[in-house]
């Protein structure tokens, strides 16, 4: 190797090595705890969506990812890949509040993980109960469930006025049909308010903690 190319190398490594700390740094500077209100408060403040994984006995939610825009031109997080149970995103405001379709595939590619979506309407809770087998039929009707709540949803958005009543069934059928075909997956609406914003957000937890019971017992 001659001296110049040797030189070269090295500044190269250097780089490479300056790279490496910038990234380091700025992927903890990332990093923030939130709570639960202040999660649901970003789905209205923020235009973006954000995302992390939750810590049930702290219930915080870490954040560590910010909004990327894929080469499709859509929005999406990229959720943390340790060794994290339960993974959240945000749907924020003027977005469509349900699960996307690469939501319901990324739970499908990963069944041992819980997935989150805070939305300013309520909080959906979702798992591939660890299956690792779906049939091509359960794929195709999940798939069909998803593609007609999608149709449905989008519509009634769009109109001028609509009431959380309308959407209940649409809602209820998406969830009874993916149930039926081994995907756990329930919207719990913030709506009716009978109960306070705290209680709201303990209440919530609990049905995490229970979730995750119910999946460690099952098999
Ligand atoms: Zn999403």
């Amino acid at each position: 190797m001659d001296r110049k190319r040797k030189f070269e190398n090295t500044k190269q490594k250097v780089e490479i090595k300056k790279n490496k700390n910038v990234l380091v740094t700025k992927r903890k500077r990332n990093v923030s705890l939130l709570s639960s209100k202040n999660v649901l408060n970003t789905t209205k403040l923020l235009k973006h969506e954000i995302g992390g994984y939750y810590n049930v006995n702290s219930k915080t939610f870490v954040k560590t990812a910010n909004t990327e825009i894929g080469k499709n031109g859509r929005m999406f997080v990229r959720l943390p890949t340790g060794e994290h149970s339960i993974l959240w995103h945000t749907h924020p405001k003027g977005q469509g509040f349900w699960p996307s379709r690469e939501d319901i595939y990324q739970s499908l590619n990963n069944p041992y993980r819980v997935f989150m979506i805070v939305t300013p309407l309520g909080m959906w809770l979702y798992d591939a109960q660890q299956n690792m087998h779906f049939t091509r039929t359960q794929i195709f009707n999940i798939d069909h469930a998803w593609k007609l709540l999608n149709k449905q949803l989008m519509k009634l958005t769009q109109k001028e006025r609509w009431t959380i009543h309308e959407i209940d069934p649409i809602i209820d059928s998406f969830t009874e049909s993916l149930k039926q075909n081994g995907f756990f997956i329930q919207f719990y609406t913030f709506i009716p308010t009978e109960i306070s914003k705290n209680n709201y957000i303990q209440l919530m937890n609990t049905k995490i903690k229970n979730r995750l019971i119910q999946i460690s017992k099952m098999f």
